[in-house]
């Protein structure tokens, strides 16, 4: 579990993906022992910076009568409203100076899993450089790995940060890793 944290060179990036307040125990859509990844993620954020390599940090930020909330259709419950202590990135994960923010989410006509999906973060990765991506995050098996196969589909090498990511359920993780590894995302 306490897996050493890769070292950072030139041409990699960290993507920290959702690790907001409702994302952890005790907020609107907890993902079981959520809370865990976050001291784990400070530790490759703090070797990201270390390395002088970009990080960024991804939130679900949704309107209210957001696509996604079960009010309107949607599979969830209402969760990561804009400006809302639940749309709060996790209190003790450690925000670098420079971190980059990728809000996602915000669309009124459809929801976003990807940190990827039409927010441009593949432009803004090739502008610095970034050849390979390490990811972690919340959930596993849903916005993490929808980011984790853009990443592959926008032609990044891409690197989950096994420890670093929870998912929903445990059925829910084996079947977003076998996804993830047969897209050639490396499980580290
Ligand atoms: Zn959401």
């Amino acid at each position: 579990m306490t897996a050493s944290v890769h070292t950072f060179s030139g041409g990699d990036a960290l993507l920290v993906v959702d690790v907001q307040v409702d994302f952890c125990p005790g907020g609107a859509l907890p993902v079981p022992d959520g809370d865990q990844v976050v001291p784990v993620l400070n530790r490759w954020i703090a070797a990201a910076c270390k390395a002088h390599c970009p990080v960024f940090l991804s939130r679900d930020w949704h309107p209210r009568g957001h696509p996604s909330f079960a009010s309107e259709g949607g599979p969830w419950p209402p969760h990561c409203l804009q400006d809302t202590p639940g749309a709060r990135f996790h209190p003790d994960l450690v925000i670098p100076e420079g971190a980059i923010l990728v809000s996602k989410g915000t669309r009124f006509d459809k929801d976003q899993y990807s940190a990827f999906d039409e927010t441009g973060l593949a432009h803004a990765l090739r502008k610095a450089g970034v050849r390979r991506l390490f990811l972690g995050g919340l959930a596993r098996d849903v916005c993490v790995k929808a980011s984790a196969l853009d990443a592959r589909r926008a032609g990044f090498a891409t690197c989950l940060v096994d420890a670093g990511a929870k998912a929903l359920s445990p059925e829910g993780a084996t079947a977003a890793d076998r996804e993830m590894s047969a897209a050639g995302v490396e499980i580290v």
